[in-house]
């Protein structure tokens, strides 16, 4: 179905926003999807995660994060005392790319107003970037070894929004100095969260 971007903005709920995403055949990656990847997690979350595009797991099984990278991620959650049922999570797509290539310009592109919807409807205190993939879909011009690690307000849809880049968990998987200052940035969620007043 040829979904319009008024009847994304129109949508109330992540239940209705989510059923547009199941016929949504805006991209050709609808066509060689297993399943739909819409996110998980608390609605009305604080703080919402945003990584880069499903793999072959989460098309297998309809979530993100759930091979080795959401292992690691959840480890990261427990250790500052959070689990997936009190954050969100989601991604810049919503269709697994073929072979795991990096998302092409258009389909970010296209898949971006269900992001943006999604965004507003949860209202989170504070978005966290996965990766430079999710961090440069809203910051082009930003590095992630600079921007790594320190929280951020910007104004976005006539929101002061907070944010937060990170490493993406599979980049920091297996360098170990990476991975140090992934569960480090990480570590630091919590007082971030808790000095945010809107
Ligand atoms: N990597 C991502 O960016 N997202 C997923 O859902 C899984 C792996």
């Amino acid at each position: 179905m040829q979904v319009t971007k008024n009847q994304i903005n129109d949508v109330e709920s992540l239940d209705e926003l989510e059923k547009l995403v199941s016929v949504c055949e805006l991209c050709t990656l609808s066509k060689i999807k297993t399943k739909d990847v819409f996110g998980v997690g608390c609605p009305r979350a604080e703080i919402m995660f945003i990584g880069e595009a499903p793999g072959k797991k989460e098309d297998a099984q309809g979530e993100p994060f759930i091979g080795a990278a959401g292992k690691f991620l959840n480890e990261m959650l427990e250790s500052i005392g959070l689990s997936r049922t009190e954050i969100y999570i989601a991604n810049v797509l919503k269709h697994r790319p073929p072979n795991n290539r990096d998302p092409l310009p258009e389909e970010a592109e296209t898949c971006w107003p269900y992001l943006k919807r999604q965004i507003e409807l949860i209202n989170p205190k504070l978005i966290v970037f996965l990766g430079r993939h999710s961090m440069n879909r809203f910051f082009p011009d930003y590095k992630i070894s600079d921007a790594h690690g320190n929280a951020f307000r910007k104004e976005m849809w006539g929101r002061n929004q907070v944010f937060l880049a990170l490493y993406h968990p599979a980049a920091a998987l297996y360098n170990g100095g990476m991975r140090e200052t992934l569960k480090k940035d990480f570590s630091k969620i919590p007082k971030i969260v808790d000095g945010i007043d809107v």
